[in-house]
C-alpha cells in the first residue's frame, strides 16, 4: 500500500495500484467477458464483465478516490455516463438544468428522456434565489455545469448543494471542464459528479469514456444497479487508458492552464476581439466564486471577433490549432459552438442563452504556447476583413 497525502500522488498510486497476483506496477487489462465459478450457489467475486471487471473496477476506484466519494462507475462515454444518472428519475420528475450544459445532455433529455415522460427546465443556476423560485414539487434534480459549456458560467457549487438538501432533491454536476485536480464538488456537498473522460481524464483524444462518482451507499447501490441493467458500461481496454492518461493529470493540467492564461491574456488585449470569456480572468463573470471553488480558471477560453472580422476564413486558417470537436487533449483545438457542439440546441434558445454565431471556444493544448498564439494571430490577420 502506497502512503501520500496529495492528489498528485493519489492520481498515480490511488484506487487500487498495481496487480495484486503478478506485483506488476500497472493493472493488466483484464481481458475477459466471464470469470470461472467454484461451485453453484457460491456467489463468485467476479461473474461476468458487464457486472464487474477487475481493469474497470480499478478506474472506478481510483475515480471514487480522487473526487471524494464513496463509489465510481464508468461507461463507455460522458453520454452513458449522463444516461445512466438521469436512469434514476421517474415519469412526471423534472430536471432544472443551468442554461450553458454539453449539447448532448440537452439533447438527451430533449428527445430521450422526454419521452418517458420526465421534463427539464433551462435555468441560470448563476442566480441561486431565483432558481430555489423555481423548485416546484416535481423537481427532483439540479444539474450543473460550472464552468458551463460554452461560455464558461460559473455556478456557485456550494450554494447548489445546500439549495438541493434543503429541498430534499439531488445536486448533479457535470465536473468535466474541471477534473478532481481543480475542482472536487463532492467536497461541497454535491451528491452526484459526472465526467466524460473522453476529456481531461483520458487527455489524449485516443478514447471516449464516462465517469460517475456517488458520494451515498444507497445512491451507489441504485447507480451500480443502471449500470448492470442496462450496459453501457467501458471496456477493459478503454479502462486501462484512462488510468493511463490520469496518471499525468496534474502535469498536463499545469500546462494547460499556464497556456490558458497567456492565451486569455492575450486575446483579451487584441484588438480583434470582442470578448474574451475565461473564469480566470479578475473581471469575467463569477471570478470570485470560481476561485472560492477551484484551483484556477481551467483551461478552456471562448471568445468573439468584432464583425469585420470573417470567422469562417479564421477557422480555415488555422494551421496549428485544429478545427475539431472535443477539448482536453494535449492538442490544442478550435470548435464553432454554434454549428458544431451545440447545433442541438435550437437557434432561439441558443441566442437566448448567449450562444451567437460569432462564438469561437478554444481547447488550449500543452504545445508551446508561442506557436500557438502565432497560429490564432496569423489566422485573425488572415480573417479581417
Ligand atoms: C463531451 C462532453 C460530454 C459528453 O461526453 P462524451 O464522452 O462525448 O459522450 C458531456 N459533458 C461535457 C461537459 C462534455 O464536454
Amino acid at each position: 500500500m502506497s502512503e501520500y497525502k496529495n492528489i498528485e500522488s493519489a492520481l498515480i498510486h490511488g484506487g487500487i495500484y498495481g496487480d495484486e497476483y503478478t506485483k506488476a506496477v500497472n493493472v493488466p487489462i483484464y481481458q475477459t467477458s466471464t470469470y470461472e465459478q467454484n461451485g453453484l450457489g457460491e456467489t463468485p467475486k467476479w461473474e461476468y464483465s458487464r457486472t464487474g471487471n477487475p481493469t474497470r473496477a480499478a478506474l472506478e476506484a481510483l475515480i471514487a478516490e480522487l473526487e471524494g466519494g464513496t463509489s465510481g462507475f464508468a461507461f463507455a462515454s460522458g453520454m452513458a455516463a449522463i444516461t445512466a444518472v438521469l436512469s434514476l428519475f421517474h415519469t412526471g420528475d423534472k430536471i432544472l438544468i443551468s442554461s450553458n450544459v454539453y449539447g448532448g445532455t440537452f439533447r438527451v433529455l430533449d428527445k430521450i428522456f422526454s419521452n418517458f415522460g420526465i421534463g427539464y427546465s433551462i435555468e441560470d443556476t448563476t442566480n441561486i434565489n431565483e432558481l430555489e423560485k423555481k423548485i416546484t414539487s416535481d423537481v427532483k434534480a439540479i444539474l450543473v455545469e460550472s464552468p458551463a459549456n460554452p461560455l464558461l458560467t460559473v455556478t456557485d457549487l456550494k450554494a447548489v448543494a445546500d439549495l438541493a438538501k434543503k429541498h430534499s432533491i439531488l445536486s448533479i454536476v457535470d465536473n468535466t471542464f474541471m477534473t478532481p485536480y481543480l475542482q472536487r464538488p463532492i467536497e461541497l456537498g454535491v451528491d452526484i459528479v459526472i465526467h466524460s473522460a473522453t476529456k481531461y481524464l483520458g487527455g489524449h483524444s485516443d478514447v471516449v469514456a464516462g465517469l460517475v462518482v456517488v458520494n451515498d451507499d444507497e445512491l451507489a447501490k441504485k447507480i451500480a444497479f443502471i449500470q448492470n441493467s442496462t450496459g453501457g458500461v467501458l471496456a477493459p481496454f478503454d479502462s486501462f487508458l484512462l488510468i493511463r492518461g490520469i496518471k499525468t493529470l496534474a502535469v498536463r493540467l499545469d500546462r494547460h492552464v499556464e497556456n490558458a492564461e497567456k492565451a486569455a491574456y492575450f486575446l483579451k488585449e487584441h484588438k480583434a476581439v470582442k470578448k474574451v470569456y475565461y473564469p480566470g480572468l479578475p473581471d469575467a463573470q463569477g471570478y470570485e466564486i470560481n476561485k472560492k471553488q477551484a484551483k484556477n480558471g481551467g483551461v478552456m477560453i471562448s471568445f468573439e471577433l468584432y464583425e469585420n472580422y470573417n470567422i469562417k476564413k479564421f477557422f480555415k486558417s488555422l494551421k496549428l490549432v485544429a478545427l475539431a470537436e472535443s477539448l482536453g487533449g494535449v492538442e490544442s483545438l478550435v470548435c464553432h459552438p454554434a454549428t458544431m457542439t451545440h447545433a442541438s440546441i435550437p437557434y432561439e434558445i441558443r441566442q437566448k442563452i448567449g450562444i451567437t454565431d460569432g462564438l469561437i471556444r478554444l481547447s488550449i493544448g500543452i504545445e508551446n504556447i508561442d506557436d500557438i498564439l502565432s497560429d490564432i494571430e496569423q489566422a485573425i490577420a488572415e480573417s479581417e476583413e
